[in-house]
């Protein structure tokens, strides 16, 4: 049983960008875009209208080269900048982020297509995320220091690793790249970031609205594909550490091509995250919060709440409300409105991997309690899917989707529940919906989830670590976790003995 959902369209609307909103179209190397022509490029589409919005150049090996080159002659000024002073720059980016909210908004959901209040959300929380690091890196700066041997001065400091490689994905362009960014600046590093092909709009404004804040090659942006211009700054000799947060597949590919220089591997992958829902749980409010917490960015979310478990005796009741919840999800074009909370897919490819889960699930048995249905286009919009009447091991309750799609699976007792949610190969996150304590805390403790939320689900600040186990990863963004993973850790012993 589908329902037919509506997508609030904008037809008549403006663009959300003009020409001149957009940056420029180069690659930012030793602080300045380069004039002339790009060479080849990749076309960059509006995944509502599927028109063509700018095109960027097609980044090169050697592309990467001068920016590596670039950074490697900015990391030692940079890294021997006091906490305070590099603190500043932070703050000083932080503001100039701010005072452009209104502009990235407006590029981020152009680009991408989704909703206003999502790329609301994503630049307030890059613009904290600044913030927060311009502050832990004065406050975690000073290490240990004490006599642990007779007559030994140890002293134990934080540097700098040098030049870091950062891979970014496109659902959340801005937000992931200030993720990487700002620890990695605070801690004293520079860097080169390739942000997603599809994606590469707020990454080069980022760069252009900041290089009079930043010396010279301490940034450096290429744009490019990933099996080129990534895959050469994952196994470049002279990067000392790469960040990626993608697929699981692109993650094998970085840890791979970075075997050979033996540097230092940061790995922000996918996410299936189960949500457990005991016999006890306020079951209205966990459909009210999933349907934010599940269809959050158009369920194109690494830690979104996409595989519920529940309890067998309250499965009927709690499907009811998610379903009411879910069929209430106004979808649309960023364009018709700041009450959209659904847009389209980021690209047909997306698209069409996104239906395929549905459709295969359907063969397997399933049934869409609502949606199951791609809408018509122009633009790539799934309708909000819940799944239900899945064969237990089903395709769709395993492989990350990636989209508007939460299934439903019932369990019967708390062990089973557990086992299940553990057996898939992710490990990002997870939630746990109980009014009993000793549950939460013992159900906690046994899922493999970097993250576990009780009674809620994807909420995050920039003082708590981000990061998966198993599959999802290994790493922390965020917190003081972050700025420890782009730091080298130096032990210095003085005999001060006679
Ligand atoms: P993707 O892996 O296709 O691409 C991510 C980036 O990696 C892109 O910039 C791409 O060009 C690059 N890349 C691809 N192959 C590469 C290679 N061989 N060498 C170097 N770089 C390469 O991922 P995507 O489709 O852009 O993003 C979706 C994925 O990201 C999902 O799996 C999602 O779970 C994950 N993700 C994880 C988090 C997290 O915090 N764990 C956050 C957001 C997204």
């Amino acid at each position: 049983a589908s329902t037919t959902v509506t997508v609030r369209r904008a037809t008549d609307a403006p663009p959300l960008i003009s020409a001149a909103d957009l940056p420029p179209a180069g690659h930012f190397v030793d602080g300045t875009f380069p004039d002339g022509s790009p060479g080849r490029v990749i076309d960059v589409v509006d995944p509502c209208t599927e028109g063509v919005i700018a095109r960027i150049p097609e980044g090169t090996a050697e592309d990467i080269d001068r920016a590596v080159a670039a950074a490697a002659r900015a990391k030692g000024p940079w890294g021997r900048l006091v906490p305070k002073d590099r603190s500043e720059v932070l703050h000083a980016i932080a503001d100039r982020l701010a005072e452009n909210t209104d502009l990235l908004v407006r590029l981020e959901s152009a680009n991408t297509g989704k909703p206003l209040a999502v790329s609301k959300d994503d630049v307030a929380m890059t613009v904290d995320t600044f913030r927060f690091m311009a502050g832990a890196v004065r406050a975690a700066t000073s290490m240990a220091a004490g006599d642990y041997v007779e007559d030994h001065l140890s002293v134990i400091l934080r540097e700098p690793l040098g030049v870091i490689g950062v891979i970014t994905p496109w659902n959340y362009p801005l937000l992931m790249a200030a993720w990487k960014l700002a620890p990695i600046l605070a801690a004293g590093n520079s860097l080169v970031i390739k942000p997603s092909e599809q994606t590469p709009l707020t990454t080069l404004k980022f760069a252009e609205l900041v290089a009079d804040l930043l010396p010279p090659g301490v940034v450096n942006v290429v744009t490019g594909y990933g099996a080129e211009a990534g895959a050469r700054l994952a196994e470049h000799p002279d990067v000392d550490m790469i960040a990626l947060t993608g697929s699981v597949p692109s993650g094998r590919a970085v840890a791979r091509a970075a075997a050979d220089s033996l540097k230092r591997v940061h790995l922000e992958l996918g996410g299936k995250a189960p949500v457990l829902i005991f016999p006890d749980a306020d079951l209205a409010a966990a459909a009210s919060a999933l349907r934010e917490a599940g269809f959050w960015n158009s369920g194109q979310e690494c830690g979104a709440a996409c595989r519920v478990l529940v309890h067998e005796s309250v499965a009927e009741e709690f499907v009811g409300h998610l379903v009411g919840e879910v069929r209430a999800l106004v979808v649309g074009d960023p364009r018709s409105g700041e009450e959209v909370e659904v847009g389209p897919m980021v690209s047909k490819a997306h698209f069409d991997r996104v239906t395929g889960y549905v459709e295969r699930a359907k063969s397997e048995g399933a049934r869409a309690a609502t949606g199951g249905e791609a809408l018509d286009g122009p633009g790539y919009f799934i309708a909000p899917t819940v799944l239900v009447d899945l064969p237990e091991g089903a395709e769709a309750t395993h492989q990350e989707i990636f989209g508007p799609v939460v299934t439903v699976e019932t369990f019967a007792e708390e062990d089973e529940a557990v086992r299940r949610a553990n057996e898939v190969p992710l490990g990002l996150s997870a939630s746990v919906w109980t009014e009993n304590a000793r549950r939460s805390h013992d159900v906690a403790a046994r899922l493999d989830s970097g993250t576990v939320w009780v009674n809620s689900h994807l909420v995050l600040a920039a003082e708590v670590p981000w990061g998966g186990f198993k599959g999802s990863g290994y790493g922390r963004d965020l917190s003081l976790y972050a700025l420890d993973d782009y730091s080298r850790t130096k032990h210095v012993m003085h005999h001060h003995g006679r």
